[in-house]
């Protein structure tokens, strides 16, 4: 988002336009900052055979999809209905990585139907691939390292105790599994978590998967899954992108040259692609001075955005509609029936009734993790493609509440 003249724009669209166009609230993306991200961290690997799958829980508008798919990535899914959307996107099945975790096997059969790359995460479920399968279909396995990315233990899914992956430690199980099914096992995998600080974090799990690659000779790619940081407020600490893309590129290449073969390198970022493509405008409905705080209400709340609920995080927000105003503090809440305060203490120039706020960073798990909670409806999304605001998914109604629901004659 940028300030001219005392007017905002995402995308050189004027976010007044939008909100005139569209209401609020309303999630605005920046196609063409997706796009430079996307081809900012492919390109940082150097010298090795990069591919990204856009994890699309992220944000799974067909169209954020279809834009990454004709930038060339590929899609990691955690569902059957997210691989199904990609289908619909264009993209190949084989282009799909299925990476869920808990699911029964019907779903992993479903994948293996659909011509899905299939993650498998579990022993048991590696058995039954193994005795349904055999060395007819291939799937990569997700390891846990048991590194601990970041302090955050709601986004770090490395450690010891961590329901995703199989224990870096039962390798030796994993190999009795696949010798006896003759289990074709082209790709090994780890995800530890969206905190991950610097470079040494994911060498420290590379390594550990180069050495388990030592153990499974029909690789064709290893994949390290996500977790770049990115930034939320002035002065935080993030990813050095290109530091760690020559690290790893550096290391990889190393280890190809030891396994014997060219491997691809894989990576899943969700947030790195589109957080801070992502805006999302609220209305003030009320201002409101108690004896310690004045809260700014808007016209949404932690239905739509959970992420300040849920993680503590923290996402700055920005009154578009007075720039230039006096600045004072503000705790932002929202209009549901919980505390659902979506920014404390913060420094806005002046909030005034109809003033339009602009919450950042809220392109990744900012729509998919909406809900309808209150019975309120979910708001649109809009995609700034071309210098123009296009609508990409309308605002619900409350038909679309009631479509479900069966009404019995009571
Ligand atoms: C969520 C997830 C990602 C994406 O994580 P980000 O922090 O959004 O980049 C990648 N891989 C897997 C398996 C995931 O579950």
């Amino acid at each position: 988002m940028e300030l001219n003249n005392a007017r905002y724009t995402i995308g050189g669209v004027s976010v007044h336009d939008i909100v005139r166009e569209h209401a609020a609230p309303v999630y605005v993306y920046d196609s063409e900052r997706i796009v430079a991200n996307y081809h900012q961290l492919k390109d940082a690997f150097k010298g090795v055979n990069v591919k990204l799958k856009y994890a699309c829980k992220a944000l799974s508008n067909i169209n954020v999809l279809k834009l990454l798919k004709t930038e060339g990535s590929g899609l990691d899914t955690v569902s059957i209905q997210e691989a199904r959307i990609g289908l619909k996107a264009g993209f190949e099945a084989k282009e799909i990585l299925f990476t869920p975790n808990s699911v029964g096997f019907d779903e992993i059969r479903e994948a293996v139907n659909m011509g899905l790359a299939i993650n498998i995460d579990e022993l048991g479920i590696l058995e039954q691939f193994g005795s349904e399968f055999g060395s007819s279909v291939p799937c990569c396995i997700r390891l846990n390292p048991h590194i601990m990315a970041g302090g955050n233990s709601h986004i770090s899914v490395g450690h010891i105790d961590s329901k995703f992956g199989i224990s870096i430690h039962q390798v030796p199980h994993i190999k009795r599994i696949v010798k006896n099914y003759g289990i074709h096992v082209n790709g090994l995998h780890m995800h530890t978590g969206s905190d991950i600080l610097d470079a040494d974090v994911f060498l420290r799990g590379a390594k550990l998967l180069y050495d388990a690659a030592a153990e499974f000779d029909e690789l064709e790619f290893m994949d390290f899954g996500s977790g770049f940081k990115v930034k939320y407020k002035e002065g935080d600490v993030t990813t050095d992108i290109e530091d760690i893309g020559q690290r790893i590129s550096a290391s990889f290449k190393e280890f190809c040259k030891s396994y014997g073969r060219e491997l691809e390198l894989w990576f899943e970022p969700g947030k790195y692609i589109v957080s801070d493509a992502g805006y999302f405008l609220v209305q003030v409905n009320v201002v409101k001075q108690t004896t310690s705080t004045v809260f700014a209400g808007v016209n949404s709340g932690q239905n739509h955005l959970l992420r300040p609920m849920m993680y503590d995080a923290y996402h700055k927000i920005t009154n578009v509609s007075n720039p230039n105003g006096p600045e004072r503090i503000y705790s932002v809440v929202g209009y549901i029936c919980e505390s659902d305060t979506l920014g404390y203490d913060r420094r806005l120039t002046e909030v005034r009734i109809g003033d339009i706020l602009a919450i950042s960073n809220t392109g990744a798990y900012g729509f998919s993790m909406s809900s309808n909670y209150n019975s309120r409806l979910r708001p649109a999304e809009v995609l700034v493609k071309d210098g123009k605001a296009h609508l990409i998914r309308k605002r619900e109604k409350l038909e679309d509440l009631l479509a479900n629901q069966v009404e019995l004659d009571i």
